[in-house]
């Protein structure tokens, strides 16, 4: 929802309350020119609708949000945040117009809220399979060898490939596997 308001001579202020933005343009129409300005504010949701003052130098916005209040002057095209709430006792109040959208498109592009990322599925682990036999692990200096129980007393003098690691006999010269020249 964005609102306007008609400081006279061709000049409108549009604005317009995004998040926890305000936005404020000065439009100034005359002669068949424009001058824009803008001006984003970190204000907060505004609560309150927003006001604008005649002021014998210009007019004076002000913004009611949840943090407190903010006042913005505005002069001719040039607009500035003030640092403390001016005296609007005497100010005469101006109409403000809602519209549906700013005329002017800002400079400051608009976020696309974020879409929540969907949480992760958990990695499923079904068939795993590990088709090597006999099993070998080697972890460091550990070496753990399982389906050769079959033959304990021979592991002292088993030999084994160099080239492919299958386990190789005593007085093979070929590897069996792969062919390879045993030692
Ligand atoms: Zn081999």
């Amino acid at each position: 929802m964005a609102y306007m308001c008609e400081l006279g001579s061709g000049h409108n202020i549009y604005l317009e309350n995004q998040g926890s933005q305000t936005f404020v343009t000065s439009l100034v129409s005359s002669l068949g020119q424009q001058q824009q300005s803008s001006i984003s504010l970190s204000t907060g949701n505004w609560i309150a609708l927003p006001e604008m003052y005649r002021t014998p130098h210009g007019a004076i916005l002000k913004i009611t949000t949840a943090q407190g209040e903010h006042f913005i002057q505005i002069q001719g095209s040039s607009m500035s945040s003030m640092t403390s709430a001016p005296s609007l006792s005497s100010s005469q109040q101006m109409q403000m117009t809602q519209i549906a959208r700013m005329p002017v498109t800002s400079s400051i592009p608009t976020m696309e809220p974020m879409q929540p990322i969907p949480p992760l599925q958990p990695m499923k682990m079904g068939n795993m399979e590990m088709g090597m036999n006999p099993m070998e692990m080697r972890m460091g200096n550990m070496h753990v060898s399982m389906g050769s129980v079959s033959e304990p007393t021979q592991a002292k003098a088993r030999r084994f490939c160099s080239q492919c690691g299958s386990a190789t006999k005593q007085e093979d010269r070929f590897c069996s596997s792969c062919g390879h020249k045993l030692a």
